[in-house]
């Protein structure tokens, strides 16, 4: 027996790292990026920027400036303080070390983004992943019950979610923040596509953050994630932050882009316009269901038996489009794809391809 297999947790040891699919030659619409590069300007001002940077300096680990433009820019509402991650993924660990207590629960539906119980799982917690329905909506009654049940400290609710793409009904959750005994977090990761928001309400709820990132507006490379709450909050998962987390670069690149929020969101808005255009095409197609959303990509689910969602997704593979293939992984989602919205020449090869596959 090798040192290592003596000391690494067995169930550690039992599980797989995160896996990646290589995009290199593909059209990459697997993992919900922005299609879209920088004008060319903004993109050699940003060189500038990165030749003024003081990099044998560690980050001010307050990250003040940026902090100070992200309440601005996202209009965080007063008295309330911000976190940042490297990357909203960072944000779920901190959280989670936080609440961390013996015994807790954490919760949230399922499927849903896997970092929530991941990160339950690697701090010891039991993590309560309560199905969606066959059509992935929220089944309410059920999920309060188990919250009454389980006591969970922690719920996560993506907002929309992923990998579904659709957004639970306002009441719904409302109902859901009322009942619980503990924190919940709402993941807006894809807030810019979804156009509700749940940041106006902080105040309204002692126990509600609000988790975004800037990964799905044309920065995923950059790494930064955000929560905004109550000081009583956010104070208690600083405690359990990297100091220096947020590298230099990614500041001072974060803040150039912000400065110019205008470039992104028209970016945003033609995902939006894609979205909506790709949408009846699929629809159109015999043998594939689309799912409502309000995110920058669609769910679909492939009719036929077991193999046939990761045939097609073989197929558009082969033809040079790279998109996820969920069979085998989440409950509920056999022979389900999900389809990131690229540039409408992406999309057109993309369309082009499921329909070739799906023949
Ligand atoms: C993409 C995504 C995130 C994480 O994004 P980062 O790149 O780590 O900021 C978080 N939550 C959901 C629901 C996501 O889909």
């Amino acid at each position: 027996m090798s040192v290592a297999s003596k000391v690494i947790r067995p169930e550690i040891q039992g599980m797989h790292a995160y896996a990646v699919s290589d995009a290199t030659g593909l059209v990459k619409l697997d993992v919900m990026e922005s299609p879209y590069r920088l004008p060319s300007e903004l993109a050699s001002e940003i060189g500038d920027v990165v030749s003024r940077v003081a990099m044998n300096r560690y980050p001010v680990p307050t990250a003040h400036e940026l902090r100070a433009l992200i309440r601005e820019v996202m209009q965080v509402p007063k008295g309330c303080d911000v976190l940042l991650g490297n990357g909203s993924d960072e944000c779920i660990q901190y959280i989670t070390a936080a609440i961390a207590r013996e015994g807790a629960v954490v919760m949230a539906p399922a499927p849903s983004f896997a970092m929530f119980a991941m990160h339950a799982f690697f701090y010891r917690l039991r993590f309560v992943g309560m199905p969606l329905r066959e059509d992935f909506s929220l089944d309410t009654e059920v999920f309060l019950a188990a919250v009454a049940k389980e006591q969970p400290a922690l719920i996560w609710l993506a907002y929309p979610n992923n990998p579904t793409g659709n957004a639970f009904p306002v009441a719904d959750i409302e109902r859901i923040i009322r009942a619980a005994p503990g924190l919940v977090v709402i993941d807006e990761a894809y807030q810019p596509f979804a156009g509700a928001t749940f940041m106006p309400r902080l105040a309204e709820f002692e126990n509600m953050v609000v988790m975004r990132t800037v990964s799905k507006i044309g920065m995923a490379g950059l790494r930064l994630g955000y929560v905004c709450g109550r000081p009583e909050w956010i104070g208690a998962f600083n405690k359990t932050r990297s100091p220096f987390n947020i590298n230099v670069l990614t500041e001072a690149v974060v803040i150039k882009l912000l400065q110019n929020k205008k470039v992104l969101d028209a970016q945003a808005a033609r995902v939006l316009e894609e979205r909506e255009r790709v949408r009846p095409e699929l629809a159109r197609m015999s043998g594939l269901t689309v799912y409502p959303s309000a995110a920058n990509f669609l769910l679909v689910r492939v009719a036929g038996g077991k193999g046939a969602g990761t045939r097609v997704f073989d197929s558009m593979k082969s033809q040079g489009v790279l998109v996820k293939d969920f069979s085998g992984g989440p409950p509920l989602m056999e022979n389900c794809l999900r389809l990131t919205i690229g540039t409408p020449e992406e999309n057109r090869i993309l369309v082009a391809a499921l329909r070739e596959a799906l023949k």
